[in-house]
């Protein structure tokens, strides 16, 4: 579905009330076997799963590991286990995964099946995001995602089964309910000021983050219906208005907004695998520590592990730098020259995608409100920017290319919506916070330059 014909469905009430399956069209997707997901992520599997596995009869001819469980618990819950190195315990030598190469895509746990995949109840319908921690996504590699089309229908029916109850929409801010109807005619606007290309990416961005200041301000009883209706409009005009052109505001974020940014930084960039999680108390500490250093900003920026993901993608296969601890705070407090149409058009994929999939609000994003999570995702655009400038400071460079920005949303997106940090009540007051500060925008502008 294009960015015009899901608004014209937002808006004629389709989208919610038609079963189907929503994809983005913008988007490619095809696994290049970097091997990356099956080294980052806990596989969790039903009890289903557990004895189709277990019927499989693994042995150590199949070259799996004699010395340990390949299935353990996890609280009342079952997982894949994991090698010594963090990787799955079906991964072998060359990548591949072995329950894959013996018996076939379909005998696999559905969440391997599924990512990166994002699958969503929505109403009636079921959206479809991707997750741009895969590099394949980030870098639009493969087949179109709509020509997936029947495969995807299949996972979404196990995802969302038959019978399932429609959730509630999610709120429109904190306590603000919304139906569904009055949602698609909000999805409709922050899609349509994603889409006016005939501004910078950041203009348009501005834009939107000033609309949903103003659309939060608006009494509760005017939120619905055809007044929503008419007063959308009058509002997405006044930011229009208000940016009608690019500009290039220099203003610097306040002090306290860049403390507020970079400890959103840490823990979007931290390193959250299971092996990490379960190392101990020394690897917890190290975290600590790292969070404290972003926290205070001062000196170089600390050395952190590139998901095995970006290493193979990005670092062996694109010849990118790792990351490395040659950067200072106030180094990536400089101009880099983050805002050109290859980048715009990257971002807008992202944005777009998330915004569509339903992959930033409710319950796919900790159930935040659509202008919480809207004001969350903008944050990711300078915080991706923000770690890219580290990578291209590595590299000796003082602008950046495609690819830094690629890898450090591919790095960054990992967190995003599934760290168990980011949906705390201390990280929504953080958003919260800056967004009455009016820090949002002004740290979007800032590592935009
Ligand atoms: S991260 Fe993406 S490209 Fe890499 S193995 Fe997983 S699905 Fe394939």
């Amino acid at each position: 579905m294009r960015g015009s014909q899901f608004r014209k469905a937002c808006l004629d009430g389709q989208l919610m009330t038609r079963p189907g399956v929503l994809l983005p069209v913008l988007q490619r997707w095809s696994c290049h076997n970097c091997g990356g997901c099956c080294r980052e992520h806990e596989i969790t599997i039903t009890q289903e799963e557990k004895r189709r596995i277990e019927g499989q009869n693994w042995s150590i001819a199949d070259g799996v590991a004699a010395d340990r469980e390949l299935i353990v618990s996890q609280g009342t819950a079952w997982r894949l286990n994991h090698q010594d190195d963090g990787a799955c315990v079906f991964l072998d030598q060359s990548g591949l995964c072995r329950i894959h190469s013996k018996f076939g895509e379909a005998a696999k746990p559905l969440a391997c099946r599924l990512y990166p995949y994002a699958i969503h109840p929505a109403g009636h319908m079921v959206t479809t995001s991707l997750r741009f921690s895969c590099p394949s996504v980030v870098q639009n590699l493969g087949e179109p995602v709509t020509s997936c089309r029947s495969s995807i229908e299949a996972l979404s029916k196990e995802v969302v089964p038959a019978g399932y109850q429609a959730p509630e929409a999610p709120e429109l801010r904190p306590g603000q309910p919304l139906q569904w109807p009055d949602m698609t005619r909000v999805l409709a606007f922050l899609d349509r000021g994603l889409a006016d290309t005939a501004v910078s990416f950041l203009t348009r961005l501005t834009r939107i983050l000033s609309w949903i200041e103003l659309l939060g301000k608006v009494e509760g009883s005017v939120v619905a219906g055809d007044q929503l209706a008419k007063i959308l409009p009058l509002l997405y005009e006044a930011s229009v208005r208000a940016y009608p052109q690019d500009e290039s505001p220099e203003t610097a974020p306040s002090g306290l907004g860049r403390v507020m940014f970079r400890q959103l930084v840490a823990q979007l960039i931290r390193h959250d695998t299971a092996v990490a999680r379960n190392s101990g108390l020394s690897a917890r500490l190290r975290l600590l520590l790292q969070g404290l250093r972003f926290t205070l900003g001062r000196g170089r920026v600390p050395t952190l592990p590139d998901p095995e993901s970006v290493r193979v993608a990005f670092v062996e296969r694109a010849g990118v730098a790792e990351v490395a601890a040659s950067a200072t705070f106030r180094q990536l407090e400089q101009p880099f020259g983050g805002r050109n149409p290859e980048l715009d058009q990257l971002f807008t994929r992202y944005f777009q995608v998330k915004l569509q999939g339903l992959h930033f609000c409710g319950p796919a994003f900790y159930q935040f409100s659509v202008i919480e999570g809207f004001q969350s995702l903008a944050l990711m655009y300078p915080a991706v920017l923000w770690t890219a400038r580290l990578r291209a400071t590595k590299e000796g460079r003082n602008t950046l290319q495609r690819r830094d920005v690629e890898a450090a949303l591919a790095t960054l997106d990992h967190n995003y919506g599934y760290s168990p940090v980011l949906g705390m009540n201390a990280s929504r007051q953080r958003i919260r916070q800056l967004a009455q500060m009016q820090q949002i925008a002004v740290l979007c502008a800032w590592y935009s330059r």
